[in-house]
């Protein structure tokens, strides 16, 4: 049985029109869109057709019904029209990321989901309330993947291919999905996962409406600034006026960008405006914008890890690509920079 929610699917996550899809299958506009809208079905041939250009098995096309996750569900930091096929693009690879990591949990029991809702309270507040609930006390984070996975947070890598788009997260069914660009640097990744983590606490039962987006990303990154670098534990590092050697000492420490720690001085007005204007300057100046020398190695997924190249029961990226009628490479990108390249 062909389902047309399928094809759709599969187009829309290569940014695909239909008309282009035309073109690349050589199957005609109008089959196309008369497939689509399930007014008839594909000869084999054009299934064929249609399996070669979208790069799925064709039994890709007789899998359940399947939808991109909705756009109101996620979390987007840029909601400009220009990037709408790229977002579409996301969402729907992100409906086949719930299927594998569906897959992984027919074998594996994966943590249950126990991510906190502070929706009343401040940013900061409920990032100290999820420090304290999760026993964290003032210490810097050591893995936020880890943290995250260990509370039931299901981590993708967001397609290189769209990392403009930027990490974003959804819950579905009662389970919450973070998404990262893992082409950033180490210490951004870990802002970012923070950040996904402050939507989900703060934000978790909202529908994303462009029209809030700006103070729900305000609000998101006040919460990560905390709860990485906790109010508290700052103030006690004597920090005022801190000079470049303090700053890049303390964002090492607290595994956060230079930046990200400057501007958290600021905040906690441990800097003047002169001082942190001088500051961003001259770590402009040394690169520190746009990437974070002598910085940390990116973290890295435990559970991925085990579950896809441990030895027991493993789901590998070829089984999973075999059960979810798509290419290893697919799954690969799923989970690339994650786990090992090597063993990926
Ligand atoms: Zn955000």
């Amino acid at each position: 049985m062909f389902n047309p929610s399928r094809l759709r699917l599969a187009r829309l996550r290569l940014g695909l029109t239909i008309t282009k899809l035309a073109e690349t299958s050589g199957v005609s506009l109008r089959s196309l869109t008369e497939y689509e809208n399930g007014k008839r079905e594909p000869s084999e041939e054009n299934l064929t057709r249609l399996a070669g250009a979208l790069f799925v098995a064709p039994h890709f096309f007789e899998r359940e019904a399947i939808d991109p996750v909705p756009v109101e569900a996620a979390s987007f930091r840029k909601l400009s029209k220009a990037t709408a096929t790229r977002r579409g693009a996301v969402l729907a690879t992100a409906a086949l990321t719930i299927e594998f990591f569906k897959t992984i949990e027919n074998r594996f029991r994966l943590p249950d989901p126990s991510i906190p809702s502070f929706d009343k309270l401040s940013p900061e507040q409920a990032a100290d309330l999820v420090r304290r609930q999760w026993n964290l006390g003032d210490r810097p984070i050591s893995s936020m993947v880890h943290l995250l996975e260990s509370k039931g947070v299901r981590l993708a890598s967001l397609n290189h291919e769209y990392s403009d788009i930027d990490a974003f997260c959804f819950i579905q069914d009662g389970v919450p999905y973070v998404f990262l660009n893992t082409s950033k640097s180490g210490e951004r990744q870990r802002f970012d996962a923070a950040h996904e983590l402050g939507h989900l606490v703060l934000h978790g039962h909202l529908e994303m409406v462009p029209a809030t987006s700006k103070s729900r990303e305000a609000e998101a990154n006040a919460f990560a600034a905390n709860f990485l670098m906790p109010r508290s534990a700052v103030l006690a590092q004597s920090m005022n006026g801190a000079g470049i050697d303090r700053i890049l000492a303390a964002r090492s420490y607290w595994r956060t960008s230079a930046m990200a720690m400057t501007h958290r001085l600021r905040e906690l007005q441990l800097l003047s405006d002169w001082q942190y204007r001088s500051t961003c300057i001259t770590l402009s100046d040394r690169g520190y914008r746009r990437s974070e020398p002598d910085g940390i190695m990116p973290e890295t997924s435990q559970l991925l890890r085990k579950v896809m190249y441990g030895s027991q029961s493993r789901v590998s990226a070829k089984d999973a690509a075999t059960a979810l009628d798509i290419h290893p490479g697919e799954i690969r990108e799923y989970v690339r920079h994650l786990v090992p390249i090597s063993a990926a």
